[in-house]
């Protein structure tokens, strides 16, 4: 196959609710041809939902693209557009899609400028460059979180239900096993929740609705997930063990600018506090306006959403996650020999 040029979302173009069909596809090819490439090599990805609603010529017409290398079809087709658009970078994209759910995998989405959509009247067709913007951070996990709980059969309301929940793996043999609860959803199979490892019935852990997430970055770069169930508080800095999270294998020779004993976030009932403890380089807790303000000694500040903690001069930031779902106990490193402290979550009746 000649390396398309186009890449096309085939079911954006094919479904609408007055005028569905094959024939769209084929105005929009006309138009893309004459307006703007005359050359132009088609790419179309369609989801099988889409193709059981075409007729039998559209369903001819998809074939022939499919026996000319031009066309796949999948049961979703949003991630394999992406993943054509990442193989071939200079192709541009025609969808009416702006793929949300999919901004943290595809992370060139954001303000990407070769996506091109379409609008269809009574008298033709236009085609115009999409305005794909940039989605906050916060904002991608939610979207993304909508996505992941679909294949697990999550969104249903008994699935609904099942996220308010901490889960245990008791399958002594699950690398799941060792840790108060899954950090991964839970699969949903006739309301009776699966671990995500073993398959195997997960023991109710307690309550998840006040489980945060806290991400750690460094130079930009989301480098950690630090699950925080109410009640539980971690000591940040230098050093492992138990409450504690160790910034060492993270920060590599800057270490030394962070304390032992650096900043602490505690979950009080779903709200994330943040004190700093006593740090030599201290912590500034900056708000959604970009005001930045020290964080005292031992006094708790609340973080919200859209905020975030910098230690150290900007060396090391902490943010929440945006995603509605956090889930999962906080395990520190195994290499420091200590396995976490208890914390508010009901004891798994794990056999060791
Ligand atoms: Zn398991």
């Amino acid at each position: 196959m000649r390396t398309p040029t186009v890449i096309v979302d085939v079911s954006t173009v094919v479904r609408d609710r007055v005028d569905p069909g094959w024939h769209r596809m084929d105005a929009l090819i006309d138009l893309w041809r004459r307006e703007m490439d005359e050359k132009a090599i088609f790419y179309g990805v369609l989801d099988d939902a889409s193709w059981y609603h075409l007729d039998d010529a559209g369903q001819a017409a998809f074939a022939a693209w499919q026996a000319a290398g031009r066309a796949t079809r999948v049961r979703w087709a949003d991630p394999l557009v992406c993943e054509n658009a990442e193989r071939y970078p200079h192709a541009k994209v025609l969808t009416s899609d702006l793929y949300r759910d999919l901004r943290r995998d595809f992370v060139w989405l954001q303000n990407s400028d070769r996506f091109y959509t379409f609008s269809f009247t009574p008298t033709g067709v236009s085609i115009e460059r999409a305005e794909m913007g940039a989605i906050r951070d916060e904002d991608v996990s939610q979207y993304g979180e909508a996505a992941s709980l679909k294949p697990k059969c999550l969104n249903t309301p008994e699935g609904r239900q099942m996220l308010r929940r901490e889960w245990a793996c008791t399958n002594p043999s699950c690398p799941s096993s060792q840790a108060r609860a899954i950090a991964d959803l839970p699969y949903n199979r006739n309301g009776k929740a699966l671990c995500p490892d073993c398959r195997k019935e997960l023991g109710d852990a307690g309550d998840a609705a006040d489980t945060r997430e806290l991400k750690v970055l460094i130079g930009g770069n989301d480098v950690a997930h630090i699950p925080l169930v109410a009640g539980s508080r971690i000591a940040i800095g230098r050093g492992g063990g138990e409450d504690r999270f160790d910034l060492r294998p993270l920060v590599g020779d800057q270490q030394t600018l962070v304390s032992r004993d650096h900043v602490a976030f505690r979950n009080l009932r779903g709200r994330i506090l943040v004190s700093d403890l006593g740090s030599k380089n201290g912590s500034a807790l900056v708000r959604e306006d970009g005001q930045s303000d020290p964080i005292p000694a031992d006094v708790e500040q609340r973080l919200e959403l859209h905020e975030f903690v910098s230690i150290a001069g900007g060396l090391v930031q902490f943010r929440l996650s945006g995603k509605r779902y956090a889930r999962g106990a906080y395990v520190p490193d195994r290499g420091t020999g200590v396995i976490s402290s208890p914390t508010v979550l009901a004891s798994p009746q794990s056999p060791a």
